[in-house]
């Protein structure tokens, strides 16, 4: 077998958090390698602009002003921006029962928005695109099938035989992490017994730049505002939270009476639902990992944590841990940092 290439960090998992870890950690002078099992490629495609539901990614995040300004950092944030986004300056919270109902304006707070909505593929593009152009040695479709550490190194084997070694391995392989259950950390989980149902909509009334909410008995119902690039404001992201039974239902359903449960779900705030695209479901469950860290050994983003989505912050938690990471890991105290880890 050949010898294992070595890195001072190795980033295992390139979806929105490693790469943007990586990206950091490369500009403060570390050596850094970064695996991401799924292929560039189909992280990267994208229609060139979006004119129906089809055409938006389905998973998307409202990326807060800390996390907007980490990208901003990393110099990749204005090529997210160049694409397309939608910052949103109101937020609309109720609760189906009648009882309650807040507003949040981004004005009361003398900022221009609360969040930008974005789809998770375009920042990722962005990443990679900043990643190519990076010292940072991009391993790419190939999958992390094992890692061991000796005498206080990590290896770890890829598909296809090659293997990689580094002094620090971060554990950037998402919910269901591999690295966290081979290095051996314990979480703290449960189901929520909901799934989230993702799709985008167009809707006949603008939704006025506003993040919609509504909860109901058997879980929240979000209307994220999107912008193509002809600037029309009739489409939305949804992320309906449901308790399983109820989510299964509404998966079951045709286009049509989808989208009349979906009016009747939201209190047609945005008139009638007029286009939906395909639906995905994803089971929802809470999972914290007791410690983040082991020795030569740290997990970052949803690999350590994850969330319900009703908040929209796991993405936002995740882009936290990069920012506590780069704070930890400065260049010229790599001894010290590895007696931490
Ligand atoms: C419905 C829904 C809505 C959400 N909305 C929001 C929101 O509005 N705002 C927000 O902040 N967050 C939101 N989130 C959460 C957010 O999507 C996640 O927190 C975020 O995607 C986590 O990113 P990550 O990079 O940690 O993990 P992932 O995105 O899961 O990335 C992990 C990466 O590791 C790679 N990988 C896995 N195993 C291996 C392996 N063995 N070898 C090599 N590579 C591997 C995978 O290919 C993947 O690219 C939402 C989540 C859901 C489910």
């Amino acid at each position: 077998m050949s010898e294992a290439q070595t890195f001072d960090i190795l980033v295992a998992g390139g979806g929105m958090i490693g790469s943007a870890l990586a990206l950091g950690l490369s500009r403060q002078g570390w050596h850094v390698g970064l695996v991401e099992g799924s292929g560039h490629e189909s992280l990267v495609e994208a229609p060139d602009s979006a004119t129906t539901v089809a055409d938006f990614e389905p998973r998307v995040s409202a990326i807060s002003v800390a996390s907007q300004q980490l990208l901003e950092q990393l110099g990749v944030w204005s090529e997210v921006t160049a694409g397309r986004h939608c910052p949103y300056q109101t937020m609309t919270v109720w609760d189906g029962d009648g009882t309650g109902r807040i507003q949040f304006e981004a004005a009361e707070l003398q900022a221009r928005a609360l969040g930008t909505i974005v789809e998770n593929r375009s920042i990722v593009r962005s990443l990679f695109r900043a990643l190519e152009q990076s010292p940072v040695e991009l391993i790419d479709g190939a999958r992390i099938t094992g890692c061991k550490r000796l005498s206080g190194t990590y290896t770890v084997e890829l598909e296809g035989g090659r293997s990689l070694s580094a002094g620090l391995l971060v554990g950037c392989d998402g919910a269901n992490s591999r690295l966290r259950h081979w290095v051996g950390l314990p979480t703290r989980e449960w189901d929520y017994d909901q799934q989230a149902i993702v799709c985008t909509v167009k809707t006949s009334q603008s939704h006025r730049f506003t993040a919609w909410q509504r909860f109901s008995t058997t879980g929240p119902l979000a209307f994220l505002p999107l912008l193509p690039e002809s600037g029309d404001e009739h489409f939305c992201s949804i992320v309906w939270s449901q308790d399983t039974g109820e989510a299964r239902r509404l998966m079951a359903l045709d286009d049509t009476d989808f989208a009349a449960e979906l009016e009747r779900a939201i209190e047609r705030e945005l008139g009638s639902v007029e286009s939906i695209s395909g639906r995905f479901a994803f089971p929802l469950r809470q999972r914290h990992a007791k410690d983040y860290i082991a020795p030569g050994f740290a997990l970052v983003g949803d690999a350590a944590h994850t969330i319900h989505p009703l908040a929209g912050q796991g993405a936002n938690l995740g882009y936290g841990d990069v920012s506590g990471t780069f704070k930890r890991l400065p260049r010229h105290e790599f001894d010290e940092v590895c007696k931490i880890f």
